[in-house]
């Protein structure tokens, strides 16, 4: 199997919504995220997608010293890339500026949000001026950014930040189904925006709650990398609460198998993404 046909796997194991009151499971502390990150990475998983709570009242609180934390113990277990969110907390209040935080550290890999909007019971605020310094900042940082679509209005803004060459190539995009502002979870959907895709990009297909192993399905056999994990659904099936991050991996790259496929190890990952490497985490002034 050629390189390029390999299936990258992420798992996003903590989140910034409220799963701590539905699932015992949630790791909240730096050591519990980095912890459930490397057994991820044990069961298949290539990329860890890195929110940080506050370790006691576990809202989110994208604070550089937890990211550190979780970046370091990650790093200290397994070469598995890193992909800090910048998105964390956006929904529920946390600053534009704060959401950056994670930068700091040059990480290889971040998140970017190009819309505002409905996001369930809240607002996602992502001013287009705001998106175009975080795409800079990353841009002259030498950090990946992963574009999260949610709706199909928003791969015309990928493509804006594309022609202003803020982004390059493979451009990486996440095709979100299921937020409540979001497009819904069906196949259709999944299949049209798919079809909208820019040229020359990689798409990573992410679904929240009880669609995603279907949507999921549906993804591996349109070749288009997959993300599970606790901040996008705590179920391993219906009614059964993953008793862990890995679980989930695990089923994932067992489905990826049976339809004839490879995941990606991180270093495949990082050749197929054009990422920069293992440098992190660093501060900006050493
Ligand atoms: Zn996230």
């Amino acid at each position: 199997m050629g390189l390029m046909d390999k299936l990258i796997v992420t798992v996003a194991v903590t989140g910034s919504a409220e799963q701590w009151r539905k699932t015992p499971y949630l790791p909240i502390k730096p050591e519990e995220i980095a912890d459930q990150a490397v057994k991820a990475y044990e069961e298949g998983a290539a990329v860890a997608h890195i929110h940080v709570r506050d370790p006691v009242s576990k809202v989110p609180n994208p604070r550089v010293d937890l990211y550190r934390e979780v970046l370091e113990r990650i790093r200290d277990k397994c070469d598995m890339v890193v992909q800090v969110t910048t998105g964390g907390g956006g929904p529920y209040g946390v600053s534009f500026d704060q959401r950056m935080c994670a930068l700091d550290l040059y990480p290889e890999f971040a998140s970017l949000n190009v819309a505002t909007m409905t996001f369930g019971d809240s607002v996602f605020m992502n001013h287009p001026a705001d998106v175009e310094k975080a795409a800079t900042l990353m841009l002259e940082r030498g950090i990946k950014p992963e574009v999260e679509c949610y709706d199909v209005g928003h791969v015309a803004l990928a493509e804006r930040l594309i022609e202003k060459k803020l982004l390059t190539s493979p451009i990486r995009i996440s095709l979100v189904f299921g937020v409540v502002g979001g497009i819904p979870a069906t196949s259709t959907n999944l299949v049209h925006m798919m079809n909208l895709l820019p040229e020359d990009s990689r798409p990573n297909i992410i679904c929240v709650g009880k669609n995603q192993f279907p949507m999921l399905t549906l993804a591996i056999n349109l070749g288009a990398d997959a993300r599970v994990g606790m901040e996008d659904n705590i179920y391993l099936s219906k009614g059964v609460l993953a008793k862990s991050n890995a679980e989930l991996v695990s089923k994932i790259v067992r489905m990826v198998k049976e339809v004839g496929k490879e995941v990606a190890t991180p270093s495949e990952a990082r050749s197929i993404l054009d990422l920069k490497g293992t440098s992190m985490p660093r501060s900006a002034s050493n």
